[in-house]
């Protein structure tokens, strides 16, 4: 689940993070009030759930309060990698004399969560992992023992020279990964994290997203969750109980269990296609799954056909062709389907749907295959 910079801020400010406090308005009115009460230059930022906001117009140093009311317009009336904006956060500006990135990720690879640092901060810091890779500096962490003192020593030396900012950012290093720990963070980071001109370090930015299955057990961080500010199709199918990721692909994906579904997304990709979604339609019984999950497919303009993937274990074969006859007389389908069904009642299944005018593979590499075919006409 991503979090807004606001709601980032204070979770982590909850770990000693030095931030500079700011406040929330939802129109220029608002940030006029805003700007006036905290007198002096601010910054407006758009409250999206994206990086780059910075480089899309989206954060603006104002002088004053009419010019923080003139920017606060501009931005509500930008859309960021398709997200408008609907709220902006309204915070004294400091003047920066550097900036450094700090960051908390899972390590896959390693199975470990690493922190990672650069003296080379700021909105350009992509630009700089992928052009001078050598300036990113990554210390792996034992979960056991937490980001050691040494360690988090270890990474400020690359951030600063002076023994007190040395100091200071990294006990910012060890909140961070207190954070990211606590809070059942997936990422956690801090772009920038300033070095004043009258020689203060703090964080500008917060970034922050909670795995979803740290969620049950943090209901105050789950009301976190502003889904106006989401994919329409994720919010839909979180509350049809499914698992669906949006993708940029043409192959509508249709499958049961997590694994099958990203193995058939892995044969999507070797057959030549691009899978639109990943969506698990899980373990059960329940033809109403295969109907939301249908709907929520071809929402999808970009998709081109779809691919039923079911291997009938503890879910019937039966139930899901069921589900498939149910949803197609219901949605006047404008794609192709292809369905590949084998396992638990895989006769009665291919009754049902060849009854009803489909026809049905036992074969996933023939399934696959037809899918990338008829999505690339
Ligand atoms: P992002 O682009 O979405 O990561 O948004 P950020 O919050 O990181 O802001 C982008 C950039 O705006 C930063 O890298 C800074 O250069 C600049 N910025 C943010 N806050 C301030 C501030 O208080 N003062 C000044 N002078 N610049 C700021
Ligand atoms: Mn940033």
């Amino acid at each position: 689940m991503n979090l807004h910079e606001f709601q980032a801020r204070e979770l982590f400010g909850r770990y000693g993070i030095p931030f500079v406090a700011g406040e929330v308005a939802e129109t220029p009115a608002a940030v006029r009030a805003i700007a006036e009460r905290l007198a002096g230059p601010v910054v407006v930022k758009a409250q999206v759930h994206s990086g780059g906001r910075g480089k899309a117009g989206g954060v603006k140093v104002a002088r004053d309060a009419a010019d923080a009311a003139a920017h606060a317009a501009r931005i509500f009336s930008l859309t960021i990698q398709g997200l408008p904006v609907r709220r902006v956060l309204v915070v004294p500006a400091v003047d920066i004399a550097s900036e450094c990135y700090l960051g908390v990720i899972i390590d896959r690879a390693a199975q470990r969560p690493v922190v990672i640092a650069s003296a080379a901060g700021g909105v350009d810091i992509e630009e700089v992992a992928a052009r001078t890779p050598d300036r990113i500096h990554r210390v792996t962490v034992d979960p056991r023992y937490g980001l050691l003192p040494h360690q988090a020593m270890a990474l400020a030396f690359r951030l600063y020279d002076d023994l007190a900012k040395v100091r200071a950012a990294a006990e910012i290093a060890r909140q961070l990964y207190a954070a990211f720990t606590g809070l059942g963070a997936s990422l956690a980071e801090i772009n920038p994290l300033a070095m004043t001109t009258d020689g203060r370090v703090v964080a500008l930015d917060a970034k922050l997203v909670v795995d979803d299955n740290e969620l049950p057990a943090r209901p105050d961080i789950a009301a976190l969750r502003d889904s106006s500010a989401e994919a329409p199709s994720e919010q839909r199918a979180r509350d049809a109980g499914l698992s669906f990721i949006q993708l940029k692909g043409t192959v509508g994906c249709c499958v049961n269990g997590a694994g099958l579904a990203m193995a058939t997304m892995d044969l999507v990709k070797f057959y030549g296609g691009e899978p639109a979604n990943f969506l698990d339609i899980g373990g059960s019984s329940n033809p109403q799954k295969v109907v939301d999950a249908l709907e929520i497919i071809t929402a999808d303009p970009a998709v081109r056909a779809i691919l039923f993937n079911i291997f009938g274990g503890i879910t019937r074969c039966d139930d899901v062709a069921n589900g498939i006859v149910e949803a197609t007389g219901r949605l006047s389908l404008t794609v192709p389907l292809v369905i590949r069904l084998t396992g638990t009642n895989e006769e009665a299944a291919i009754e049902i749907l060849t009854r009803a005018g489909f026809s049905a593979l036992t074969d996933m590499d023939q399934a696959v295959e037809r899918a990338v075919a008829l999505a690339s006409r």
